[in-house]
C-alpha cells in the first residue's frame, strides 16, 4: 500500500463515514499514524440521499472528498480499497489493493440494506443507501414516467406511476413525502399528455405508527402531513415478496408496482475474519464495550453503526444515526491518544441531541430532549441542522442555494436520467 513505517503506531480506520471521519479528525494532529480506508474517496451525507433520488439534489452537493478532510496532516493517509478480511492474530487487513499491519484496528464500516433473505426483493426492488443506488431509483422513477407516456394499457401505466415504499421510518417517510411533491408540482406540468393524477405513492410500515423512533406526536402528526400530502399510509402490513410487478403482503392487500423501493431494514456491514457469532449481536452489530472495544481485542475497536454498546440506557445499543457514530469516534479519537500516553480510558457516554424528519415543504416533526414540535418551524430547524452537520463550505452553499430556489420556484430541476436504469424485470 505504499505506507511508511513511523515511530508512531498505526491506527487503521476501515470507513469514511460519520464515526470514522470524527475519529480521523481528532487523531490527525496526535503522535499517532492515521490511516483511513473506505472504498469510496468520499463521504456520504446519507440523510439527503432521498432528494437526490427525487431530483432536488445534485449527488455532489451531498459528497466531500475524503483527502480533502483531512488534507495537509502529514500523519493522515487514504488509501481508495475495499476491506475484505480482518486477520486479528497477525494483526493485519487484507484490501482489494493488498495487505497491511496495524496496531490499533478500527471498524466503521457502517450498515447496509437488510432484505431479510428476500432474494427477490432484493434483485428486483431499489434500496437507498448509497449515492448510486440514489441515482439508480432517481432514473427509475422518470423513466417508469416516459414509459407510461407510451403504454395504452391502462394497468401497465398504472403500475408505472404505482410506487411502494416499504419501511416507515424516516427514510420511508422522507421519500414519500418528496415523491407525492413531485406528483403535486411537477408532474401535471411535465407530463400534460398523462393523467398523472393516477400515480399513488404508498407507504409501508410493519407495526402500529410510521416513525416509531419518535414520539407518538411525531409520528401521528408525520402521518396526518403524508395524508394531507396524499400519499396512502398503510400500518401494519408486512411486505412478503416482489416479483418485480406484483408486491404480496401478509395480508389480503397487494399491490401492481414497477417500483419497490425497501427502506425496511439495515444490518452492520461486517468484514470477514471479525464476524464470529459470538462477537456480534441482533443486526449483525459487533458488540464492544464502552471504550469501544471489540469483545476479546484490546487493539480492534468498533464505533457507529457496526457497533452495538449495551448500556443501562440503550440496552440494544445506540440509535443507528450520525450522532451516536460522530460522538463514538470523538470519544475514541482521545480514549486512542490516551492509550498512547499510558492514561486510564474515558467511557462513553451518548448525549441525545434528538431525532427528526421531514415530510415535505413547511412539514417536519423534532423531538428534542426536552420539547417536541411539528410544522414550520420544525421544518426550518430540521434544514439548519441538515446544513449545519453537511462537510464542506461549498456543498453548503450549494444545497442552500437549491433548497431556496425549490421553495421559491416549487421546483426539483435535477430530474435528469443521466445513467439510465435496467431493471431486473419479472419472470
Ligand atoms: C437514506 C438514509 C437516511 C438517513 N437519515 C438519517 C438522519 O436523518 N439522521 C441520522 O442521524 N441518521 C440518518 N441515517 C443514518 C446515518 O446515515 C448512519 O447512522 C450513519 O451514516 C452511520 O455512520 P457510520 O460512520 O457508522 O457509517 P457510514 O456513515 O455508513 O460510513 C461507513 C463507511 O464505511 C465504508 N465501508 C464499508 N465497508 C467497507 C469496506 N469493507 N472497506 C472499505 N470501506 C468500507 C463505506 O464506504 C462508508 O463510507 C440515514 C441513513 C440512510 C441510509
Amino acid at each position: 500500500m505504499n505506507i511508511p513505517q513511523s515511530s508512531f503506531p498505526r491506527v487503521i480506520i476501515i470507513g469514511g463515514g460519520f464515526g470514522g471521519i470524527a475519529l480521523a479528525k481528532k487523531l490527525c494532529k496526535k503522535e499517532v499514524q492515521v490511516v483511513l480506508i473506505d472504498k469510496h474517496n468520499y463521504h456520504t451525507f446519507q440523510p439527503l440521499l432521498y432528494q437526490v433520488s427525487t431530483g432536488g439534489l445534485e449527488p455532489d452537493s451531498i459528497a466531500y472528498p475524503i483527502r480533502k478532510v483531512l488534507q495537509g496532516y502529514p500523519n493522515f493517509y487514504f488509501r481508495l480499497a475495499e476491506v475484505r478480511r480482518i486477520n486479528p492474530d497477525k494483526q493485519m487487513l487484507q484490501t482489494n489493493i493488498g495487505e497491511i499491519d496495524y496496531d490499533y484496528l478500527v471498524v466503521a464500516t457502517g450498515s447496509e440494506t437488510n432484505f431479510f433473505g428476500n432474494k427477490n426483493i432484493e434483485t428486483k426492488g431499489m434500496a437507498m443507501k448509497s449515492i448510486p443506488q440514489s441515482l439508480n431509483l432517481r432514473s427509475l422513477i422518470l423513466e417508469n414516467f416516459e414509459q407510461a407516456l407510451l403504454t395504452d394499457d391502462l394497468h401497465e401505466r398504472d403500475a408505472l406511476m404505482n410506487f411502494v415504499i416499504v419501511g416507515g421510518g424516516p427514510t420511508g417517510v422522507e421519500l414519500a413525502g418528496a415523491l407525492a411533491e413531485i406528483k403535486k408540482g411537477i408532474l401535471p406540468k411535465d407530463y400534460p399528455d398523462l393523467d398523472t393524477r393516477r400515480a399513488q405513492i404508498n407507504l409501508i410500515q410493519g407495526s402500529d405508527r410510521i416513525l416509531p423512533a419518535m414520539s407518538e406526536i411525531a409520528s401521528s402528526k408525520a402521518e396526518g402531513f403524508l395524508e394531507d400530502l396524499g400519499v396512502n399510509v398503510w400500518k401494519n402490513i408486512r411486505v412478503t415478496d416482489y416479483d418485480g410487478k406484483h408486491v404480496s403482503t401478509n395480508t389480503d392487500t397487494s399491490f401492481e408496482s414497477e417500483t419497490l423501493v425497501w427502506a425496511a431494514g439495515v444490518k452492520a456491514a461486517c468484514i470477514d475474519g471479525l464476524d464470529a457469532k459470538e462477537l456480534l449481536c441482533r443486526g449483525g452489530r459487533l458488540r464492544v464495550n464502552q471504550f469501544h472495544q471489540v469483545e476479546g481485542f484490546k487493539e480492534i475497536f468498533a464505533i457507529g453503526d457496526v457497533a452495538q454498546m449495551e448500556t443501562e440506557a440503550f440496552p440494544h445499543g445506540h440509535p443507528m444515526m450520525a450522532q451516536p457514530a460522530m460522538q463514538q469516534g470523538e470519544n475514541l479519537g482521545e480514549n486512542l491518544v490516551r492509550i498512547v500516553e499510558n492514561k486510564p480510558l474515558k467511557p462513553f457516554v451518548y448525549k441525545d441531541k434528538g431525532s427528526m424528519a421531514t415530510v415535505g415543504r413547511n412539514k417536519a416533526v423534532v423531538d428534542l430532549p426536552k420539547f417536541k414540535f411539528q410544522g414550520v418551524f420544525a421544518w426550518f430547524v430540521w434544514m439548519f441542522v441538515h446544513l449545519y452537520f453537511l462537510i464542506g463550505f461549498r456543498n453548503r452553499v450549494v444545497v442552500f442555494i437549491n433548497w431556496v430556489y425549490n421553495y421559491i420556484r416549487f421546483d426539483r430541476e435535477a430530474r435528469l436520467i443521466i445513467r439510465p436504469f435496467k431493471k431486473v424485470t419479472a419472470k
